[in-house]
């Protein structure tokens, strides 16, 4: 296994067989080797910095069914809110003046959000914060709509592949939801000059090694800025409800093998990560993850942003949190950095600067 790693390290790319093998692995001595490579790589690019992106969940409102979530539009006994204008703009105000420079809003696919009422929303956190970056993690929409965001001020945007195996997709997800349209929003996304974010679940019902791989192929060939992964975490509510989860030993190798794969990605250490294991996040940032997302929605609203069963941090003002996972990212040997937190070498100019190195 060693051979394997110090390849990665070196070469940044396996062959599929030496990917399973790496993949499959329970050895403690090839965890920690990877763990020490990965740290290695992510402080050659970014040293001990750790970006804070300040989370808004300003919808609990879906039209999709995707069998795995909390807020699929057939859990009847979700509770439904969404924030209106005022209110996300008061949790960016407040995660402004908490040292954020990151906003990302996240929400199910809402109809009641018009690219109209975003773009409204987009320039005026704009206007009060222009060192701030906005991201957008709203699901598929048009092109037409990515590209007004985008002319809004959207810089980044979040959507996860979840499968990169049309077979898997179509375990996951509903009939009328395609993995080919998904690869298409996210390449659309690429070519609008969005930072694009990609990524998976980890240890989701009927995904096998060779899925994994897959997706890291298809991740290969998007190169993203950044790559979101986490545990597979069952929701009571939903059709996977008895299902395992995903487990705390396969995404931390997986967290390794990314940050050795794509050296200057962005790569959060999830919520999901800490819900699974109480130090998880702590564990995902030494082996590579270089972002955390804290909290910014309204304390009232939090425990209806239901995605999975046990989800932490649904209790505490966002002043809390901040505190919270400032401690937990020095106590791992690290420190936050109060910047936007872009992708290394991602140039976030004039359009005509912006480019991926
Ligand atoms: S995963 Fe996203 S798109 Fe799918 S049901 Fe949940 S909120 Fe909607």
């Amino acid at each position: 296994m060693t051979d394997i790693i110090e390849k990665l390290f070196r070469t940044g790319d396996l062959t599929d067989g030496e990917l399973e093998a790496l993949i499959e692995t329970e050895d403690t001595e090839a965890a920690a080797l990877l763990r020490e490579r990965a740290d290695q790589v992510r402080r050659e690019s970014y040293g001990d910095k750790v970006f804070l992106r300040g989370l808004i969940e300003i919808s609990s409102f879906c039209r999709n069914d995707c069998l795995y979530c909390g807020i699929r539009r057939s859990n009847k006994d979700a509770e439904r809110y969404r924030l209106s204008p005022e209110d996300i703009l008061a949790c960016a105000d407040e995660g402004y003046r908490l040292g954020f420079r990151t906003f990302v809003m996240q929400g199910g696919e809402d109809a009641f959000f018009t690219d109209s009422i975003l773009c409204g929303l987009i320039r005026e956190i704009k206007q009060r914060h222009p060192d701030c970056a906005v991201t957008l993690s709203l699901g598929e929409r048009s092109e037409e709509s990515y590209r007004l965001l985008r002319e809004a001020g959207a810089d980044r945007y979040l959507l996860r592949h979840e499968a990169a195996s049309d077979e898997l997709y179509g375990k996951l997800h509903p009939a009328e939801m395609s993995l080919a349209k998904r690869k298409e929003c996210l390449f659309t996304l690429k070519r609008l000059g969005y930072q694009v974010g990609a990524g998976f679940m980890v240890g989701a019902p009927y995904q096998t090694t060779k899925h994994i791989i897959e997706d890291l192929r298809f991740l290969q060939e998007l190169q993203p800025q950044m790559i979101g992964i986490g545990p597979f975490v069952p929701h009571h509510n939903t059709p996977f409800a008895d299902e395992k989860g995903g487990t705390l030993g396969l995404t931390l190798r997986l967290l390794g093998i990314l940050r050795l794969m794509f050296p200057k990605v962005l790569l959060p250490a999830t919520t999901a990560l800490g819900t699974i294991s109480p130090t998880g996040r702590e564990q995902g940032l030494k082996t590579g993850c270089n972002v955390v997302m804290p909290n910014l929605s309204p304390v009232s609203v939090r425990k209806k942003y239901d995605l999975y069963d046990n989800k932490i941090c649904t209790g505490e003002e966002a002043a809390e949190c901040r505190g919270c996972l400032q401690r937990r990212i020095e106590s791992a040997g690290y420190s936050v950095a109060q910047e936007r937190g872009d992708a290394a070498g991602f140039f976030t100019g004039n359009d005509d600067q912006r480019r991926n190195t």
